[in-house]
């Protein structure tokens, strides 16, 4: 098979074109008119490079989703191999970047790199899978068997996919594997076989207000209260299996010369064991007042579930790493993350889930958001492989 590293080349510069664009439609999540006008803008850009593509747009109160539906030719016929391979590629369109944020962070490229909010995390991973879908269809080469490949474009990711994630998991039900095309670890671009799950916790604390000059021993302090459910709390962090918890908000009382009536503290849990979880959840619902004064609630709960490297996962990746050398001559590396994606929820299904296939480079949410030149047509061509030979 001739290398596809040669057309994946030839296609960067348009490729180039098409990420200034897209950057310089900022699309914020919750910014419905914005991520509107950057799904549209991204659809034509399909349609562009993939004229034969189905695009389905699904309205949601939190933007627009866009499903892309195209298929590629296979060597076999559909008789004696009826099984049809469903791949499902996801990504999202939303960004952490607040409107205006273009004004101190212009698209630029330089001498090695692309930069732009939202290129890293993860508008380049969206084009790279247009590009690899692509010179396959130009290349016309049969793939092994028949196969539908579905791109998926959630306008949410980074506010927890509250309107997408039932869609998300109800094509995931009927998919044979899941590509997620969010950014790689690292300047070396390793693939992500595990991801952490996210909870998020909400402890309310009542005490009882009084004069602290007055009538300082009539007060019950949710402040001093909510101390020592802080120390509590934290506690339940477990290094060893990679379980933590951070209360990483916390806010109380109403003046210097009060007793505080209330307190509120707001946590954060990374957890690598969906296992762990029903033992976390119960300490954090069973939380009791050191002072019987106060009253504490407790809300909150699972957002994300983890990314476990299964043998189906890690089955997933031998077969792509061995495809990557094979045809491309890379070495495929494998990571695991703090930070969840919607492969949480397809890796939660069972789905075998292979994440960080989009671009490469650093600074995702932060100023120095950018990504690899160099790697870009390397990428396109890996997507390509995957997307055949899985
Ligand atoms: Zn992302």
């Amino acid at each position: 098979m001739p290398s596809l590293l040669q057309p994946a080349r030839g296609t960067q510069p348009e490729l180039l074109r098409q990420l200034r664009a897209l950057i310089e439609a900022e699309s914020p999540s919750n910014h419905i008119p914005e991520l509107t006008a950057c799904a549209d803008l991204f659809a034509e850009q399909a349609r562009a490079l993939l004229p034969a593509i189905k695009i389905r747009r699904t309205p949601t109160p939190h933007g627009p989703i866009l499903q892309l539906e195209l298929k590629l030719p296979s060597s076999v016929s559909r008789k004696s191999q009826p099984k049809q391979l469903q791949i499902l590629a996801i990504g999202h369109i939303d960004t952490v970047w607040p409107p205006g944020t273009l004004r101190t962070m212009p698209f630029r490229i330089t001498r090695t790199r692309a930069h732009g909010p939202g290129i890293l995390d993860m508008k380049a991973g969206l084009l790279q899978f247009l590009h690899a879908a692509t010179i396959l269809r130009e290349l016309d080469q049969p793939a092994a068997s028949p196969r539908s490949i579905t791109l998926f474009v959630v306008p949410d990711e980074e506010i927890g996919s509250p309107s997408s994630r039932p869609l998300t998991e109800s094509l995931a039900r009927r998919s044979s594997l899941a590509l997620v095309l969010e950014p790689g670890t690292g300047l070396e671009g390793r693939l992500k076989t595990a991801r952490k799950g996210i909870a998020d916790y909400t402890v309310d604390i009542r005490g009882r207000a009084a004069h602290a000059g007055v009538d300082f021993s009539a007060g019950a302090s949710a402040i001093l209260e909510a101390a020592r459910q802080t120390e509590r709390i934290a506690a339940f962090t477990r290094l060893d299996r990679g379980l933590t918890v951070n209360p990483g908000l916390i806010t109380g009382g109403t003046a210097t010369n009060t007793v505080a009536a209330h307190a509120q503290l707001r946590c954060d849990v990374r957890i690598a064991r969906l296992r762990d979880f029903p033992a976390l959840d119960r300490r954090f619902r069973t939380l009791r007042p050191v002072d019987p004064r106060c009253k504490i609630s407790v809300t909150g709960g699972l957002n994300r579930p983890p990314m476990e490297r299964t043998p189906a996962i890690a089955k997933l990746f031998a077969h792509a790493a061995q495809l990557a050398h094979q045809h491309l001559g890379l070495q495929l590396e494998e990571s695991s993350t703090g930070g969840g994606s919607d492969g949480n929820f397809t890796a939660a299904l069972g789905l075998p889930t292979l994440d960080g296939l989009g671009a490469i480079g650093e600074g995702a949410h932060a100023a120095n958001e950018s990504i690899l030149l160099a790697p870009i047509a390397e990428r396109i061509a890996l997507l390509a492989i995957l997307l055949q030979n899985l």
